[in-house]
């Protein structure tokens, strides 16, 4: 399994290096060359594994080649054990065909540990390996530099600087990154928005002399190991609910169009996903091109779904690769369009195939409270703002009632107290492994959105350059 770039100018990769890079040379994401097949027999075998085990099953081509068998088990089967659910991603009914898929189950209360929690892990065996060490660097609105955190605190190989945007996360994500009380974690509040973040990582990696003289990498979710860990719930998913005999839809809420990729990229493996919802709040850059078909950049508004606070979703040129026939040229275009005057647009025709799959739908911070109300009271139970959002989008857009709707709930209610609190009046509490949370001593410094301010910083925090 060989890896290429949506830009087309960087080398072709195998996994573990694929892994280590993050981002290509070029500026551009990895991607299989060949993409491996789910067939129906398969999934069928796949249906009601211990999830462990199934996500050996789905990641295996993925990695092939490169990180022996045994050993890739052993990792996963590590990394899915430090999750307080049996199930790990539990399925949960909301109603009629109306599903929840519980993805806050590992350390930090939100998705992105199913994959972090497992990149860490991956970093630590490749680069032990290799005898090397790296420094990452990622900029998060709030749950990924948490994840990130959790998932490489200690590891001997990675010193790890988080940029998040100064004030702009709840309180709960910034003390899960900032109480973190080990040598390799470095906390930066940038003063500006996740997107200044973004552009300051994305910045320090196209800096080539310091991205090879600190042995730049990232974890964020333009990360290729992210999208393959991610592929798995879906599976899991869906064949728990009677694929591949049977059809199942997902709404997903999402900024950077990560997790609904990773979605996207399951229904390649051969996975019958009849329909994709994507869900945003008032920055909804997504929704606005699937209405649309233009991509516009506009003015990032904080809100109740901080997670979910982008203008600039990075991972959807993986899907604009795939539009174009994997024809890179055309990325690179469209990329740098965007890049320049903040907008680019796709014809009407592709958008009329991009609809027979996608939809989207928005919800601002009063239709988010109400959604939670009203789950609460339908139900019992509390969700966070950014799963409101996947559960309003999901029963907005349905197509085929007869077709389970599978909502994603990405974070923990316990993550978004006081949103939840003023939307039911019950504040749910935290879970025994955070119960002390908010009694642990806090440690990050406040820089200025300044390119050479933080590149100092980031090498001073870098073990390697020393
Ligand atoms: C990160 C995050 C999202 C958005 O994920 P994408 O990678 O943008 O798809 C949604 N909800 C929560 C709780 C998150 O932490």
């Amino acid at each position: 399994m060989t890896y290429h770039s949506t830009r087309g100018q960087a080398p072709v990769l195998v996994f573990d290096d694929v892994l280590l890079a993050g981002l290509a040379r070029d500026g551009g994401l990895y991607l299989p060359q060949r993409w491996p097949t789910l067939s129906a027999d398969e999934l069928r075998s796949l249906a009601g594994l211990p999830y462990a085990e199934l996500a050996v099953r789905v990641m295996r081509p993925f990695i092939n080649g490169t990180i022996a068998e045994d050993d890739f088990a052993q990792l996963v089967s590590e990394t899915y054990g430090v999750f307080d659910h049996a199930a790990v991603a539990p399925l949960k009914q909301l109603g009629r065909n109306d599903w929840l898929l519980e993805l806050f189950h590992g350390p930090t209360l939100a998705f992105k540990d199913y994959a972090l929690q497992l990149l860490g892990r991956l970093f630590d065996h490749v680069l032990r390996t290799k005898g090397r060490r790296v420094t990452i660097v990622g900029a998060t609105s709030g749950d990924t530099g948490s994840a990130a955190i959790e998932a490489c605190r200690d590891r001997e190989a990675v010193d790890i600087v988080i940029l998040h945007p100064h004030g702009r996360t709840s309180e709960v994500q910034r003390r899960q990154m900032t109480t973190v009380a080990s040598a390799n974690v470095h906390n930066i509040a940038l003063e500006g928005t996740f997107d200044d973040c973004q552009d300051m990582v994305k910045a320090m990696f196209n800096d080539q002399a310091f991205r090879d003289e600190l042995n730049l990498s990232a974890v964020n979710s333009i990360n290729w190991a992210r999208i393959m860990a991610q592929i798995v719930y879906y599976v899991a998913a869906a064949t728990a609910l009677g694929a591949p005999g049977r059809e199942v839809a997902f709404a997903v809420p999402t900024g950077n169009f990560g997790n609904v990729y990773a979605a996207f990229a399951a229904r390649r493996l051969g996975l019958p996903i009849s329909q994709l919802v994507v869900g945003s709040n008032t920055n909804d850059i997504l929704t606005r091109f699937f209405e649309t078909g233009e991509m516009v950049m506009g003015q990032v508004v904080p809100t109740l779904s901080p997670s979910m606070d982008i203008q600039v979703s990075s991972n959807f040129e993986r899907y604009l690769f795939d539009l174009f026939g994997e024809d890179a040229g055309e990325v690179r275009a469209r990329m740098g369009a965007f890049r320049q005057s903040g907008r680019f647009s796709v014809d009407s025709a592709r958008m009329t195939a991009i609809r027979t799959l996608f939809a989207g739908y928005r919800l601002d911070d009063e239709g988010t409270r109400q959604v939670i109300r009203r789950i609460y009271q339908e139900t019992g139970e509390l969700i966070d703002p950014h799963s409101a959002i996947g559960v309003a989008a999901g029963r907005a857009c349905r197509r085929d009632p007869a077709t389970p709707m599978v909502a994603l709930a990405t974070a923990h209610p316990a993550k978004f107290p006081a949103a939840v609190e003023a939307a039911t009046g019950v504040r749910p509490a935290l879970p025994p492994r955070l119960a002390d949370l908010f009694e642990r001593p806090e440690r990050y410094d406040v820089l200025p959105n300044d390119f050479d301010t933080v590149k100092a910083y980031v090498r001073r925090a870098a073990r390697v350059a020393a």
